[in-house]
C-alpha cells in the first residue's frame, strides 16, 4: 500500500517534469540518422530473401518494455523475437521484470523510474497520456514516410487511424489490430432437432417453436421436464445477461447508431421497452435459463454434461469444442452453428463482434535513437512474413507449410497449453508488440463444426454492422471524465431494472416512462452527447 502511494507520488512528479521538457522543447520526429530504405543492398550474412527486411545496415540492439497480459515478458528465451532480428538487424533487449506479476503495476514503475527504454508496450490510454507530455515520439511522419504496410492499414481504415489518434492529433502508439471480426454464434443441439423432428430456426418466431419444444417434450428423454432453452455464457457489455435474446428483438446493447445516424445504447431507446417484455414473456415461460442472471461462466459445463442445454450464443471454437468432449457421456451430442435468426423486425444480424482494437500496441520513446529503424521494425511485423512469424512461428519447428498455408507442428498442436499461450511463451501473439492479428490459427483450436461455422459468419456478411456497435472512439479528457463520472451509476441502473423486468415483464408499461426519465437525470444525454460529438470528431477525419 505504502509503495503504492509512493509510486503514485513519483508518477506525478514524473508527469509535472514531462510536462515541463514538453513545453521548454518540442518531441524530436524523424532527427535521427536516417538508414537507407530495406530491401537496399546490405552487407552481412543474411540470404538475398532476408535482406528484404532489413531494417538497419548494421545489427543494433533495442531496449523493450513489453510485459503483457501480467504474464508474457520479453526475455531472451524468445525465439520468435530472435527470429526477427536475423530478418531485420534489430535486436530487443527486455527490460521488464519477469517476477513483477501485474503488467500495469510493471508499466508505471518503467514509467516513474525516468528510465525509460526505447520501444515500450501498453494500453493506448497510457501510451498517449504520457505521449502527450512528451515521452513519446509523435510517429505520423515515421509512418508516412518509412512504414508503408502500417500507412496502407490506416488509409484503408480511418476509423482505426481515427481511434489511436491522441487527442492532440498525433500517433504514439502503433495498435494491435484484429482482422476478422467474428466471434460470437447462435448454437443449438442438433440431436434434439432431430428427436422433436424439427428444423433449426431461421427466424425470431421459429426460435420460439423450437425452444418451447425443447422445454416441453423432453428431448433428453429422461421423463423429467428439466431441459433448459436458451442459456448464455458471455455477458457484456457490462454484464447484461440478455444480451443475444435482446438482438432478436432489434436491440443492440452496444453504443451504435440508430436509422437516422445518431449514437445511441439500446437500454436507453423506445424499442427497448416491447423488447423487454419479451424477454420477460419468454423467461416466465421457461424459454430462457431460469438461473441467467446468476448461472455464471461455467454454464456450459454444467448444462451440457447433464445433457440439460439446448441454445447458446457463443465463441465458436471453444463451444464446437464441446462435441467431441460430451459425446462420449452423452451419446449423440452435437451442436450445430446457425445464423442469427430474423428479428422482430425482419432483419438478420449479430450483436457480437470483437473491435478492431485491443487497446494494446507500443510506442517508442523520445530516448531512442534509432527512431527510423525502429519504425521500420515496426513496419515489419506488419508484413505477411512478419505476421506468419509472430502467428505461427519458426518454419520447420512450430509451423510447416502444406498447399502453401502454415499448418502448426504436432509440438504445438499436441502441447498442453493451448495453441495461443504456446506461441506466446515463444514470444509471438503479443498484443503490446503492436501487429496484426491472424485469426486463421483460430482454425487449428477447433473441429469441423467450427471451421463451418466461422465460415457460415464470414460469408453471410452479418458479422460488424455500424448500426450494431460503434467502432472505438478517442475521447478527450474531459470527456473521458464526463463519462466515467456519470455512465457506471447510469449503467447499474439499467442492469437492476433489466433484471427484475426479466423477472416481471406486467410492471415494464407502468415503470418505463419513469425509467427513461430517471436515466436522464442521471445525465443520460450528456453521455449520448459526448458519445456523439467523439463520432461525428472520428467521421470528419
Ligand atoms: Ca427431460
Amino acid at each position: 500500500m505504502k509503495n503504492l502511494k509512493l509510486l503514485k507520488a513519483m508518477a506525478f512528479v514524473l508527469t509535472a517534469l514531462l510536462m515541463l521538457s514538453a513545453c521548454s522543447k518540442p518531441a524530436p520526429s524523424s532527427s535521427a540518422p536516417a538508414s537507407q530504405a530495406a530491401g537496399t543492398a546490405a552487407s552481412g550474412g543474411s540470404t538475398t530473401a532476408a535482406k528484404n527486411f532489413l531494417c538497419s545496415d548494421k545489427p543494433i540492439t533495442l531496449s523493450a518494455h513489453i510485459h503483457w497480459s501480467n504474464v508474457y515478458v520479453l526475455n531472451d528465451n524468445w525465439t520468435i523475437t530472435k527470429e526477427a532480428a536475423k530478418l531485420t538487424n534489430i535486436s530487443l533487449k527486455g527490460t521488464a521484470s519477469p517476477a513483477e506479476t501485474d503488467s500495469k503495476q510493471a508499466f508505471n514503475l518503467m514509467i516513474a523510474s525516468k528510465n525509460i527504454p526505447d520501444m515500450v508496450g501498453g494500453n493506448r490510454d497510457s501510451i498517449n497520456k504520457f505521449g502527450m507530455e512528451g515521452a513519446f515520439v509523435p510517429l505520423n511522419d515515421l509512418i508516412e514516410k518509412n512504414a508503408p504496410d502500417i500507412k496502407k492499414y490506416l488509409d484503408a481504415n480511418p476509423d482505426v487511424k481515427a481511434a489511436i489518434t491522441a487527442a492532440d492529433g498525433k500517433i504514439y502508439q502503433i495498435p494491435f489490430v484484429y482482422r476478422a471480426l467474428i466471434s460470437e454464434a447462435w448454437f443449438i443441439r442438433e440431436d434434439w432437432l432431430k428427436k422433436l423432428n424439427l428444423k433449426a430456426p431461421t427466424t425470431v418466431d421459429e426460435m420460439y417453436n423450437v425452444l418451447k419444444a425443447f422445454v416441453t417434450q423432453d428431448p433428453n428423454g429422461n421423463g423429467q421436464k428439466d431441459e433448459v432453452g436458451l442459456f448464455t455464457r458471455l455477458s457484456s457489455p457490462q454484464d447484461n445477461k440478455v444480451l443475444s435474446v435482446l438482438s432478436l428483438f432489434g436491440v443492440s446493447d452496444y453504443w451504435h447508431t440508430n436509422k437516422n445516424g445518431k449514437v445511441e445504447i439500446g437500454l436507453y431507446t423506445p424499442e427497448y421497452k416491447q423488447a423487454i417484455k419479451n424477454v420477460a414473456k419468454w423467461y416466465s415461460e421457461g424459454l430462457i435459463d431460469k438461473e441467467i442472471f446468476t448461472r455464471g461462466s461455467k454454464s456450459r459445463d454444467i448444462l451440457f454434461p447433464e445433457n440439460n442445454g439446448g441454445v447458446i450464443h457463443d465463441w465458436i471454437p471453444s463451444t464446437c469444442s464441446y462435441n467431441p468432449k460430451i459425446s462420449e457421456k452423452v451419446p449423440g451430442f452435437k451442436l450445430i452453428g446457425i445464423l442469427p435468426p430474423k428479428d422482430i423486425n425482419g432483419d438478420v444480424w449479430e450483436v457480437a463482434a470483437r473491435d478492431k482494437l485491443s487497446g494494446a500496441g507500443w510506442a517508442m520513446s523520445v530516448n531512442n535513437k534509432y527512431q527510423v529503424e525502429s519504425i521500420k521494425y515496426m513496419n515489419f511485423w506488419w508484413k505477411d512474413e512478419g505476421i506468419r512469424l509472430s502467428t505461427y512461428g519458426i518454419e520447420g519447428d512450430t509451423y510447416t507449410m502444406v498447399d502453401g498455408k502454415p499448418k502448426y507442428t504436432d509440438k504445438v498442436l499436441k502441447a498442453s497449453n493451448p495453441i495461443n499461450d504456446y506461441m506466446r511463451k515463444l514470444g509471438g501473439q503479443i498484443d503490446d508488440m503492436g501487429y496484426p492479428h491472424d485469426a486463421s490459427y483460430e482454425r487449428f483450436m477447433t473441429d469441423e463444426e467450427g471451421i463451418k461455422t466461422l465460415d457460415l459468419y464470414e460469408k453471410s456478411g452479418v458479422v460488424n454492422k455500424m448500426n450494431v456497435k460503434l467502432p472505438a472512439l478517442s475521447f478527450t479528457e474531459k470527456e473521458l471524465n464526463l463519462i466515467t463520472s456519470k455512465y457506471p451509476t447510469c449503467r447499474t441502473y439499467m442492469l437492476e431494472q433489466l433484471q427484475k423486468w426479466t423477472f416481471d415483464g406486467s410492471k415494464v408499461d407502468a415503470e418505463f416512462n419513469n425509467y427513461m426519465s430517471t436515466l436522464k437525470s442521471m445525465g443520460i444525454e450528456e453521455i449520448i452527447a459526448t458519445y456523439q460529438a467523439a463520432y461525428d470528431r472520428m467521421n470528419k477525419k
